[in-house]
This record gives structure tokens, sequence and C-alpha cells, in this order.
């Protein structure tokens, strides 16, 4: 389970319309990317189908049932923030289980499932340190296991890496591609990085003042842009 759709979605901000009409499905274990410049919309879109954020018109469709107005808690999903959003004071093990524990989970569950998703992440020799005792993609990975203990439907991220340097940037993005393909979950993901989307995307998303510009595989992007818009932001020959 794991579709996600979207139905003539918009977003008002009082008068300013910042997402306009998003037509959408995401099919269960794909891996979407939204992209496109500063300001077009990215964030907004993906908290609304997050729940962060109102849907002011249209609908969203999660495994079939309308979770328009579903709170988030409800709708199944996981949004992963970047990596500073760790509680300095806990380890890392107390970091990956404390949702599971605010939700009551017993005491075993929790400790299966943070050792699961440590064993995933490779994150089990640090499972006692304190998040400042953690290189930047440590940090990065704990964020990710706090979603992965909760078994989400779907998981959304919001430019996951911008934080981190370049060469941390590039092995993220190669742990990614890892456990999208080990977990096999659905996966929407923003970024303004054109590398990051051409390379970990099933499909990509282009966004443009918060209209869909193109939607199509990496491929189909790069060799067919539908405008000089996609061609220069995906980089192709246009
Ligand atoms: P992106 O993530 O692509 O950079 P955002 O989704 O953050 O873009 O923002 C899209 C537009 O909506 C921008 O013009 C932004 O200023 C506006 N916006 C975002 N959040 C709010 C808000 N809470 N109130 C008013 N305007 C907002
Ligand atoms: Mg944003």
């Amino acid at each position: 389970m794991g579709s996600i759709e979207l139905k003539g979605v918009e977003k008002w901000f009082g008068d300013a319309q910042v997402i306009k009409g998003i037509d959408l499905e995401i099919t269960d274990g794909e891996f979407v990317i939204f992209v496109g410049p500063s300001g077009c919309g990215k964030s907004t879109l993906l908290r609304m189908i997050g729940g962060l954020e109102e849907i002011s018109r249209g609908s969203l469709i999660i495994d079939g049932r309308d979770a328009t107005s579903e709170p988030p808690s409800k709708r199944g999903l996981t949004m992963v923030f970047q990596s500073y959003a760790l509680y300095p004071h806990m380890s890392v093990r107390d970091n990956m289980g404390f949702s599971l524990k605010t939700a009551g989970a017993p005491k075993a569950e929790i400790e299966a499932k943070v050792n699961e998703a440590a064993r995933v992440l490779k994150l089990h020799d640090y499972l006692d340190r304190r998040p400042k005792d953690l290189s930047g993609g440590q940090r990065q990975r704990v964020a990710i296991g706090r979603s992965i203990v909760r078994d989400p439907t779907a998981f959304l991220f919001d430019e996951p890496l911008s934080n981190l340097d370049a060469a941390l940037r590039v092995e993220m993005r190669y742990e990614i591609a890892k456990l999208h393909q080990t977990l096999d979950s659905t996966m929407i993901y923003v970024t303004h990085d054109q590398v990051e989307a051409m390379t970990l995307a099933d499909r990509i998303v282009v966004l443009e003042a918060g209209r869909i510009a193109q939607v199509g595989t990496p491929r189909e992007l790069y060799e067919r842009p539908a405008n000089l818009f996609v061609a220069q932001f995906i980089g192709s020959p246009a």
C-alpha cells in the first residue's frame, strides 16, 4: 500500500494562489521527485500531502480513501526532516524510538523496530551515542531511522540533504537510493538539485510557479523536455 493521488489540488495563502490545480497519481513503491526553483511551491505541496498544511481546494486520495481532511497522524505518511531536528539530549536509540514511545508502543516492539532500522541504516554501533558525537551523514540516517520505525505508507522528504557538504550529499544520495530499494516504499522527495532528481527519481515532477510544467522519467524529461523552462532546469541540450 502506498498509492497517493492528487486531484485538482490548490493552495491559497490569503489572496495569493501558490498551488494551481495539481493532478498527479503516484503508484505504490514509486520514487517521485518534485523539482523546481525556490518559491515554486514544492514544500507547500509536500506539506499538504503530509497534512501539515490544509488543502484549499481539490482532494487527496491515499490508498483509495479520501484523506483530504484527515489529520496527519491518520495518513500513515512520515515527513523526514533535516538532521538538525534530532533531540540533542537523547541517544540515537531514544531518538529513533521516541515517536513509538509517545504512541504507547510496548518496549519490546520499540526495541525490535529500532534494531531493525539500525540494521538497515548501519547505525547499530552508534545506538548509545548522542547526536553531537555523530557525523553529519550519520545524523541524517538517524533522522531517517525515526521515520522507518513507524512503518509508513510513504516517506516524504523535503530537501533532506541541503545542509550537508557536497561529498556527504553524494554519499547520502546513494544511501537513499539503497533505502528505497530495500524498503520498496513510496517516496516523495523535494529538491532543487537537478542531479539529485535525475539520479534518484522514477519520475520527476517539474513545478513552475505552482503548476506542473512536466511529469516524466528522468530520461523522458532530458530527451523530450516540454518547454524551455524544463529544458533549462533539467539541463538538457534543447
Ligand atoms: P519551495 O519549497 O518550492 O521553495 P514554498 O512551497 O515554500 O516553495 O513556497 C511557495 C510560495 O508560497 C512562495 O511564494 C512562498 O512565499 C509562499 N508561502 C509559503 N508558505 C507560506 C505561508 N505560510 N504564508 C504565506 N505564503 C507562503
Ligand atoms: Mg521548500
